[in-house]
């Protein structure tokens, strides 16, 4: 835990706020503190919360605020600012040691998200150096897709959302400040895919709703107007963005001090990011040792007339080679992927894994066009407001791709690595963990989520699925999920490598290409994502090595009494927490 940085930054807040007293007397822990504990933070702060983060609560499915368009505006700012603040010293007049096992988790949640958030306001400030921080189609296709109200009260809401698109995008221009070149240029195609959206077929929908013609018309020019606006914020951008590139802009490396902090809010019970780094270097030489031993059975089977490379690096990328050109024809991936699902669905049932809600089937859909620009696919669920929607895995159609690049897509998502990609986002990966999470009890457990818990969820289950005889063994699986596995640990290298030292595109190109047997475009891709994103890429191997070693110990502790069933279903529904809470709500419950 890192309790000492959180006393450390109260107490500068005290500072700040000129407080000489920390607990009133009306904050003072009431007779009952845990029934005091669950009405505040159960019903009024989340009240509260959701009117500073109305963008937030329409991903999770509350839409009580959803006309309103925030203006990231200096007066937004102060009130998130004095609302965080404010939340903090009313957390902290509780003793969490004094609160049951559940409140005392939802405690350390909130404690953990109050604390991030003010650090991403006053310290990160992402909001002055990432211009992709701005994008009005997120919260308007979310309400398009959403089927809360009927169709013309949701155009009701976009209409008055479209009218405040000026404003924001003005306020936008304000708040921007020598961004890195690599996210303005993001926001710039980012913001392209917000004007497709805000195209013919949303103007359709006006025109062809219930609304009145007063109305139709009334949305319809504040839809055009939104266009306008957009496309100045884009043009804004592009002048910018040829300005900074003769002025010099940012750097996108977070640089040690942002990373290690940035690092302890994501990873709350991890040793921290040194400790992760150095068990990654560690984790990668004996994967490449177990890709060494498949790739010897598996050379007798393609490759028996050639002359076997010393260099096991090159003897494995030869292996992964031939069995790469087992792939899906393009036009074909989308509907193979639909039979795999059903595939799963079976199989995880069937041998008592976890349980898949029966009124909820998880589907495959393509991705929207403005999600697209950081992976091939992703899983997208309801959030716990909404939880009577289906979750996807969005996936971009490999026939879209540039010619020249559907084969080396289609190589590194080849019918086996598509096999563990499939379990990693949906099923028993992030599709079911997110299904789980908005069944949870403790709707702060699941709104304030925790990347580390999620993707570690993911890759234990791919783990999982191995390890309970999904695919026998075949050594064309195994090799191709050792080299899955493997770029959680290279991922958590070059995050490290890239923000904290100083990585060179040409270095990580070289390790995902050599070390990691992954295509050229991969490594593209993943150089790309160490640009824009930061500390995200490590969460994958951090998140599993934890969970898997809680499993471990649980399952030796357990005895005859162990089940996965058991285990999954009671790991899961706690909700998307970080692991040392789940690891302690399972522990005090096991008594
Ligand atoms: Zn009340
Ligand atoms: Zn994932």
């Amino acid at each position: 835990m890192i309790t000492h940085f959180r006393y450390s930054y109260l107490a500068a807040l005290f500072v700040a706020l000129g407080f000489t007293q920390v607990v009133t007397a009306e904050t003072q822990p009431s007779i009952n503190t845990d029934a005091a504990f669950e009405h505040e933070f159960g019903e009024h702060f989340l009240e509260a919360y959701w009117v500073v983060n109305p963008d937030h609560a329409i991903y999770e499915g509350y839409y009580k605020n959803a006309d309103l368009c925030q203006i990231p505006s200096n007066q937004t700012r102060a009130n998130l600012n004095k609302f965080l603040t404010e939340w903090e010293l009313k957390l902290n007049a509780y003793d969490a040691n004094k609160l049951n096992s559940s409140n005392k988790s939802e405690w350390a949640v909130i404690d953990l998200d109050l604390r991030k958030s003010l650090w991403e306001l006053n310290v990160l400030k992402e909001w002055e150096w990432n211009p992709s921080h701005y994008n009005v189609a997120g919260p308007i296709s979310r309400l398009l897709e959403s089927n809360y109200t009927t169709l013309d009260q949701r155009l009701r809401i976009i209409g008055k959302r479209l009218k405040a698109t000026p404003a924001y995008y003005s306020a936008a221009e304000q708040c921007v400040k020598n961004p890195s070149r690599v996210h303005t240029q993001l926001a710039i195609d980012q913001n392209q895919g917000a004007l497709k959206m805000l195209g013919q077929d949303l103007e359709n929908k006006f025109k062809h709703s219930g609304l009145s013609a007063l109305e139709q018309n009334e949305y319809i020019a504040a839809l055009n107007q939104a266009r306008v606006a957009v496309l100045g914020y884009i043009t804004w951008l592009k002048n910018l963005d040829q300005s900074l590139g003769d002025t010099g802009a940012r750097s996108f490396r977070l640089g040690a001090k942002l990373y290690n902090e940035k690092f302890s809010f994501e990873n709350p019970d991890s040793l921290g990011a040194e400790a992760l780094y150095a068990h990654a270097l560690i984790e990668k030489e004996i994967v490449l040792g177990k890709m060494d031993a498949l790739a010897d059975t598996l050379w007798s089977k393609y490759l028996t007339d050639k002359d076997k490379p010393q260099d096991k690096l090159v003897k494995i990328a030869q292996i992964i080679d031939v069995v790469s050109r087992q792939h899906s024809a393009p036009r074909d991936y989308v509907q193979n992927l639909r039979v795999l699902m059903a595939d799963l669905t079976r199989y995880v049932s069937s041998t008592h894994l976890v349980n898949l809600d029966p009124n909820l089937p998880l589907g495959v859909r393509e991705m929207p066009v403005y999600e697209r620009g950081i992976s091939f696919g992703n899983a997208e669920s309801p959030g716990p407001y909404d939880a009577t929607t289906a979750g996807y895995f969005n996936i971009i159609p490999p026939d879209t791709y540039p010619t020249n690049k559907v084969e080396s897509l289609l190589r590194e998502y080849n019918t086996w690595t598509t096999q563990i990609f499939t379990i990693h986002e949906a099923i028993p990966g992030h599709l079911v963990q997110l299904q789980h999470a908005n069944q949870s009890p403790s709707r702060i457990r699941s709104v304030f989520s925790n990347t580390t818990m999620i993707e570690g969820w993911a890759v234990f289950g791919e783990r999982m699925m191995l390890e309970s005889g999904w695919g026998n063994d075949t050594p064309e699986l195994l090799l191709m999920y050792w080299k899955w596995y493997l770029r959680s640990v290279l991922n958590t290298i070059v995050d490290h490598g890239v923000h904290v030292g100083n990585m060179s595109e040409t270095e990580v190109k070289a390790l995902i290409v050599r070390e990691g047997f992954q295509s050229e475009e991969e490594a593209a891709i993943k150089w790309r994502r160490a640009e824009l994103s930061s500390v995200q890429l490590t969460c994958y191997f951090s998140g599993f090595s934890q969970i898997y070693d809680f499993r471990t110990k649980w399952k030796k502790q357990q005895g005859e009494r162990y089940t996965p069933l058991n285990f999954n279903e009671e790991f899961l529904s706690y909700g998307s927490v970080p692991v040392g809470i789940i690891i302690d709500l399972m522990n005090s419950n096991h008594e």
